[in-house]
This record gives C-alpha cells, sequence and structure tokens, in this order.
C-alpha cells in the first residue's frame, strides 16, 4: 500500500489546480487546497468539499501561513494574460512572495514542492523549440513582465533554496494547456474561441493568426506533474511538460469552428503587445526521466473542453477582467 502523504496544493480552486486536488483525493491523499479565488471559484471544487481527506483553506499566498505537510505543489498565480495584467504588481508579488512563503514551509516541515512554472520563462523564443537549457528571450519592462519575471524570480528562489537549505525541489514548466473548468472568460485563446463559437460571437484573432502555440491536454498535464514529484530525488528540473502538437492560432480557430458546427466568423483583431511568435515544447528530458509523454491529440481533448462549455451557465462566471 503507498503512503498517505499531506499534500498542500496553493491554487487549487483553478483550473490546473482542481484537476490535481482530484487525482490527489482520489490516490487517498490528505489534500490541502489553497486559494483566494481571485480567478477561480468554488464550482471547481464543489464536488470534493464533502470528501474526509480534502479541505479548503481560503487564503492569499503572499501573507505566511504555518501548516504542517509533506509535499506542497505551488500553482497559486493568476495564469491568462488578462488575468495577470490586471493586477501586475499583485501578480508580481503572488509569484515571488508566494514562493517565498511556501518554501519557508517546506524548508520548516522537511517538504518536497513542485513549483508550477512556464513556457513564458521562454519569452519569445529564438530558439525552436524551446529545450530547458535555453535561456529565453523575455523584455523585462512589458506588458507581460509581471508574469514571466516573477515566475522566473520564482525558479531563482526554489534553486536557491535548493542549493542553501538542501531543499527537495521540482520545478515544472508548463506549456499552454486547456480542458474543463478552464473559466469562460479568463481570455485565454482556447476559452474565448470556444465561448465566442457557441455563442455564434465573432471568433477573435489577435494579429493575423500565423502566431502558433502548443496545446497540451489537463490530464496529460496532471499525469506529467504528478510523476515530477514523484520522480527520481535526483531530478529536479526544469522540465517542460506540454504537447508538441503546434498549430497556428488561425488554425486553431479554424478546428473550433468544425468542431463546434458553429456559425461565428473570424475577425481580425490588432497584435496584442509582446506577444510570444512560436512555443514549442522540447520534451525529450520529460520522456527521459519521467517516461512521460501526452497521449491526447488536440481534436480529442477540444471536443471534451467543448462538451463542458456546452454544460456550463456562462452567466454564472464573473468576469473578473475586462473580455472581448
Ligand atoms: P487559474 O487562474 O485557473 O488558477 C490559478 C489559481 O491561483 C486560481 O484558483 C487563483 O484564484 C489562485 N490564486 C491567484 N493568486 C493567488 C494568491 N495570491 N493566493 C492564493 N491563490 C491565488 O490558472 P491555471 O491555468 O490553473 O494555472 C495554474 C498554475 O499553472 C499557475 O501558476 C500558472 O502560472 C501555471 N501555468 C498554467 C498554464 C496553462 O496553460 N494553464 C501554463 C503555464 C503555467
Ligand atoms: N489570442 C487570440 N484571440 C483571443 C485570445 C488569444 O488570437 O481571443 C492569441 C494571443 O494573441 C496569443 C495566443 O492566442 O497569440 C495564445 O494566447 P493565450 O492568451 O491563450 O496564451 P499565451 O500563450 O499568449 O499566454
Amino acid at each position: 500500500m503507498h503512503k498517505v502523504k499531506r499534500i498542500l496544493v496553493t491554487g487549487g480552486a483553478g483550473f490546473l489546480g482542481s484537476h490535481l486536488c482530484d487525482r490527489l483525493v482520489e490516490q487517498g491523499h490528505d489534500v490541502i487546497c489553497l486559494d483566494n479565488l481571485f480567478t477561480s471559484q468554488k464550482t471547481n471544487i464543489e464536488h470534493l468539499l464533502g470528501r474526509k481527506n480534502f479541505e479548503f483553506i481560503r487564503h492569499d499566498v503572499i501573507h505566511p501561513i504555518s501548516l504542517e505537510v509533506d509535499e506542497i505543489y505551488n500553482a497559486a498565480c493568476p495564469a491568462a494574460p488578462g488575468h495577470y495584467q490586471y493586477n501586475p504588481i499583485k501578480t508580481m508579488k503572488t509569484s515571488v512572495m508566494g514562493a517565498i512563503n511556501m518554501l519557508g514551509m517546506a524548508k520548516r516541515c522537511r517538504a518536497k514542492i513542485l513549483q508550477f512554472s512556464t513556457s513564458e520563462v521562454y519569452g519569445d523564443p529564438e530558439v525552436h523549440p524551446q529545450p530547458e537549457s535555453y535561456r529565453g528571450n523575455v523584455n523585462p519592462i512589458g506588458p507581460r513582465a509581471c508574469y514571466d519575471e516573477g515566475k522566473r524570480a520564482a525558479e531563482t528562489l526554489f534553486f536557491d533554496y535548493h542549493r542553501a537549505h538542501k531543499l527537495n525541489i521540482r520545478v515544472v514548466r508548463i506549456f499552454n494547456t486547456y480542458g474543463p473548468r478552464m473559466h469562460p472568460y479568463d481570455g485565454r485563446v482556447v476559452s474565448n474561441f470556444i465561448r465566442q463559437a457557441l455563442l455564434n460571437q465573432d471568433i477573435t484573432i489577435f494579429g493575423d493568426g500565423s502566431q502558433t502555440r502548443s496545446f497540451c491536454y489537463a490530464d496529460d498535464l496532471i499525469e506529467g506533474i504528478i510523476r515530477m514529484m514523484n520522480g527520481p530525488d535526483t531530478f529536479f528540473g526544469p522540465v517542460n511538460i506540454g504537447n508538441p502538437g503546434e498549430f497556428t492560432i488561425k488554425q486553431l480557430a479554424e478546428i473550433v469552428l468544425e468542431l463546434t458546427g458553429s456559425r461565428s466568423k473570424i475577425v481580425y483583431k490588432p497584435a496584442v503587445e509582446d506577444d510570444p511568435t512560436q512555443r514549442q515544447p522540447n520534451i525529450a528530458l520529460a520522456q527521459k526521466h519521467l517516461n512521460w509523454q501526452p497521449t491526447v491529440a488536440l481534436r480529442e481533448g477540444l471536443a471534451k473542453t467543448i462538451a463542458y462549455f456546452r454544460s456550463i451557465d456562462f452567466a454564472s462566471f464573473r468576469a473578473p477582467t475586462p473580455n472581448f
């Protein structure tokens, strides 16, 4: 029988965090979900609230908190550009002070700690696809910097705590991930296109639609994250977790239109500042060390995500930031 662990998931009520909580609760662990509900709502974890091995704490990670845990997954941070640019100073605080507080807790408890980092640490990459050894091309003073530099600083803190205090860390660089429980008004491309298609509204492409992204389905991502946490104590990362299948944003729009059977038409809006032109993970390290690779193709994952979006009432979701 496997050991029951006390596991903290910060940002646990969010899109990815709630899927992770689902998996950990199913595995029988004692799960604490901590979230300030800035970009999420309790409906994501409603089904877990009655479970004996699950509890929810409403708390902001920029403030210290004392808990006794064996493992920490640090996912608390607004992730969609519209969300993290809403209050950029708070975003930087969440990444940096959140990391310091969680690393401090890990140090006190001797807990293992995993950071949800991002492909945004590569900025607008000049190396393609991106290996972990690539140091990136981030504009430190642009509108995405609060997120990109905040996440880069968090990685620095993880490795400094590892060197200074021998903390058992993991750093995962997540590439664009989508699936059920994305906030329908988060402004990200998959949620925007599906919502617009289902409501027969215009599909908004920013720029000419030739920019690329590589989309990973949430279940694949969570599997990779859990494997990394439980992987060898010699492999701390950073490790890319994402799906190398690369698509232009125009291709994505066309696939969403086809799968939804929508009457929406595609419209072109001005490009957003510092928008990365291409992005694709090199996942050789994840394959080698974690024996992990994605299994869900884009059309299959989109079909499941569309089914979820059809099942929700858009009016019951708050739109915390201006949206299209
Ligand atoms: P999300 O917005 O659904 O989840 C983030 C969660 O963190 C939300 O529940 C939010 O309320 C919470 N949160 C934000 N600030 C907080 C604070 N100060 N204190 C406590 N909780 C706070 O987004 P997501 O896509 O699930 O992202 C989860 C993590 O994965 C984030 O750290 C994000 O940077 C990272 N990530 C996600 C993607 C992706 O494509 N989904 C890509 C790269 C990295
Ligand atoms: N995008 C778009 N229309 C939208 C939302 C996003 O064309 O309604 C584009 C955006 O400019 C970017 C890509 O889709 O090139 C991915 O954007 P998203 O916000 O999902 O994530 P990012 O990878 O940029 O953080």
